[in-house]
């Protein structure tokens, strides 16, 4: 079993995926070199890079105020755990995701394990998570790398877990930031798309939905030692005040560090 670990990582250049984005957990953003110059566009393009790396920093203080103790919601043990659970929450809650998986870490304890599992009792084990035929064939897929090529061991580091079927940028991350401890990158889900939008934090990107520029632009403005912590903030502040249909700007105390703020009333 891979042992957690709580280090300073130099995030990983991020140099390619975004051609190759097919699904939910596929992802990659371009290169960039941070810097100073960027000038966002639009209502928020008023604000430099550093009044909003300022504010960024408010941002985090404050979440780390009202969620000390955020961490992922998805249940698990180990690395491998983590994995298996974050590619079933691809287009499905965290709660329905944690019902599923008590009795599939049962019957599947290890990578040689889920490898060669029965695609037919998989499937059915997994079913209600939604795309089971998808999740199915990555989850067998990954268990086959991590058992040939990695001796059995989630790997730690961004290139080798992209090379496991079904990890792109965003589940990659998750093990990162949440098992390994290292900050290389910035987990962009609904949630967090949704609220580097309306907080201003993300300028680059089309919409809330545009997750590889999303993940450039919060990696641009948040402090790297807060990429993991912060993208659990906001997860958590978005399903408890800031609602995708009714963010609740009138209870919400990031509201003076808010753009977004009470424009939906
Ligand atoms: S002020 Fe409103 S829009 Fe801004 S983060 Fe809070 S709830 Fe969301």
């Amino acid at each position: 079993m891979a042992k957690k670990m709580k280090t300073k990582t130099k995030p990983t250049k991020i140099t390619s995926g975004a051609k190759k984005q097919t699904t939910a957990t596929k992802g990659a953003a371009p290169a960039k070199k941070r810097s100073t110059k960027s000038q966002p566009k639009g209502a928020a393009g008023k604000e430099s890079l550093d009044a909003r790396r300022q504010r960024a920093e408010r941002i985090v203080a404050e979440l780390d105020r009202l969620y000390p103790d955020a961490e992922c919601a998805l249940t698990h043990k180990n690395a491998l755990e983590l994995l298996v659970a974050t590619i079933l929450s691809a287009q499905c809650t965290d709660e329905r995701v944690n019902k599923v998986t008590p009795a599939l870490f049962k019957r599947y304890s290890s990578a040689k394990a889920f490898a060669e599992a029965d695609v037919a009792e998989l499937e059915a084990m997994i079913q209600s998570t939604g795309f089971f035929r998808n999740k199915a064939k990555s989850i067998i897929g990954a268990g086959r790398v991590i058992t040939d090529r990695f001796g059995g061991d989630v790997p730690d580091n961004m290139d080798d877990l992209l090379t496991l079927p079904g990890v792109a940028r965003k589940t990659a991350n998750v093990i990162l930031g949440t098992w390994f401890g290292k900050n290389v990158g910035v987990v962009v889900d609904t949630h967090i798309g949704r609220l580097a939008h309306r907080l201003g934090l993300s300028w680059r990107s089309r919409d809330t939905k545009d997750a590889v520029k999303i993940e450039l632009d919060l990696m641009e403005v948040l402090p790297q030692d807060a990429w993991t912590r912060a993208g659990h903030g906001l997860i958590h502040h978005g399903r408890q005040v800031c609602g995708a249909r009714k963010p609740d700007c009138g209870a919400c105390t990031l509201a003076p560090l808010c753009p977004s703020a009470h424009t939906f009333e």
